[in-house]
């Protein structure tokens, strides 16, 4: 059906523990990613048989597949924790799609595995159906990121404080899924070998012209800092940017209680955990860096002499400022459809402006194509002020079309279409997921889906939802 070459499995004793997803009552497909599927060479008929949604629910194991659970550790909340690793995943294996390309295919929610400590290895429809059409908006917006290619409901019950729950299964596709916890894991157990041969995967699956360790350092820093430069320019707050939650693909990965703002404010969070706002939107850069200076750690040992390995360390980490910087500055210019130096007093002014009088992210940016951003700002002639020296840089409608989405999931909509899916009924979702899948696109009939909440709709909380 799929044909698996599972690398990770081949790794060395202590990277993972062999373990086959735990079969559920009542398997039921959900949501199938049809584009994904054709992307990585994927028959979806076949997926959508019933022996594709028994291995997409964890109930048969396909030939070829060798289901890992990964070791991995861990800051979080700025913690060291020396092991997390899959505790409700399992990689079931690698596919390799028509092109060449190698991707992860993991169930997420697929029952307890030797990392699960007190969890049940479980996850509800509610997490998997809010990281399916984030990751895919993501996606679509060219931002790296862990696809989704399917949701399968188990028929089963999870138990969470809201009580019972529906429990589900998400079919997750990545570059890979190692992260900086997965480095740090090994580095903390003195593991050079491990180190090593783990820098040595890394380098040969996703940057294979990295001359050796520092090399990979220097890239993977620049690799995060694009990808958090999009992050902001999209108004996306991942939510819990620990190291086990940072790939050293470059992308975006664990989506557990990240949202889009509504309102702009630079100190926005909406996780329920994130009490001192660690991870706020305006904090991403920094706490990017945080995390690489993690990265950089542990491959010092690999380095040759010590002293010598930690200035080049350093300094590769501190290498992040300059290319997010650039990013930030090449995406936001975009979004106002100017390029070059100029612009970052300009974006700054708007940014302000903005946050003074809460206007919304996207709508702003959408509406400066169609005249309709003025409208989002109580002080309207202070943004007439802005948009004359704007306009004098005459915009490019082209670079703005593609840089801005005229919509987003935002938080209401899709906890909307999560209470309807709960209720038996999936039309919601598959519309908004449509909407938000094609995000350039100015269709009429969802133009509900670009308005704002109304007051009694705004989320103001995200739980991460395990
Ligand atoms: P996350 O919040 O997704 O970054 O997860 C942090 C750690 O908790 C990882 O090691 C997860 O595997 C583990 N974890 C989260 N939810 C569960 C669960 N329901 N059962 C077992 N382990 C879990
Ligand atoms: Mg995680």
């Amino acid at each position: 059906m799929i044909h698996f070459d599972n690398s990770y499995a081949r790794m060395p004793q202590g990277f993972f523990a062999r373990v086959d997803p735990t079969p559920v009552a009542q398997p039921r497909l959900l949501a199938l990613n049809t584009a994904l599927a054709g992307r990585l060479g994927l028959d979806t008929g076949t997926l959508q048989s019933a022996e594709g949604v028994a291995m997409l629910a964890g109930n048969a194991v396909p030939e070829g597949a060798e289901p890992i659970a990964q070791a991995y550790a861990g800051h979080q909340f700025g913690g060291f924790v020396p092991q997390l690793g899959d505790g409700r995943a399992v990689l079931l294996g690698e596919v390799v799609a028509p092109d060449g390309a190698r991707f992860d295919l993991q169930l997420k929610g697929s029952g307890p595995t030797p990392f699960s400590r007190r969890g049940d290895g479980r996850a509800w429809l509610g997490p998997v159906l809010r990281e399916y059409i984030v990751s895919e908006f993501m996606a679509a917006m060219d931002v790296p990121t862990t696809r989704a290619l399917a949701a399968v409901a188990t028929g089963e019950q999870v138990w969470r404080d809201q009580g019972g729950l529906p429990g589900a299964v998400l079919t997750r596709v990545a570059a890979s899924h190692i992260r900086v916890g997965t480095f740090q894991y090994f580095a903390v157990r003195d593991r050079k070998d491990a180190l090593q041969a783990l820098t040595d995967h890394v380098i040969a699956r996703h940057y294979p012209d990295a001359t050796g360790p520092l090399d990979l350092l220097n890239r993977v820093v620049a690799r995060q800092a694009r990808t958090i430069a999009q992050w902001m320019s999209l108004g996306f707050i991942h939510g819990v940017m620990n190291t086990d939650n940072m790939a050293v693909s470059g992308e975006t990965i664990d989506y557990g209680p990240c949202a889009f703002m509504d309102v702009y404010h630079p100190d926005t969070v909406f996780s329920s955990i994130d009490r001192a706002g660690r991870y706020a939107w305006a904090n991403q850069p920094q706490i990017a860096v945080w995390n690489l200076a993690q990265f950089a750690t542990c491959l010092i040992p690999l380095m040759g002499d010590e002293a010598e390995a930690i200035e080049a360390a350093t300094k590769a980490v501190h290498g992040f400022a300059p290319v997010y910087q650039a990013a930030w500055q090449q995406r936001f210019g975009a979004k106002l459809g100017i390029e070059g130096a100029p612009n970052q007093a300009l974006i700054e002014r708007l940014l302000d402006l903005m946050a003074q009088q809460r206007a919304d992210f996207t709508r702003v940016f959408a509406g400066l194509s169609d005249g309709t951003a003025r409208d989002e700002f109580t002080d309207r002639e202070a943004f007439d002020v802005w948009a004359r020296d704007w306009q004098a840089l005459r915009p490019d409608q082209d670079a703005m079309a593609q840089a801005n989405p005229r919509r987003i999931p935002r938080n209401h909509q899709v906890e909307g279409t999560i209470a309807a899916a709960v209720a038996g009924d999936m039309a919601p979702f598959e519309r908004l997921f449509d909407a938000v899948t094609h995000p350039r696109e100015d269709r009429p009939d969802w133009a509900d889906l670009a308005r704002p909440p109304l007051p009694d709709q705004v989320v103001h909380q995200t739980f991460c939802g395990t």
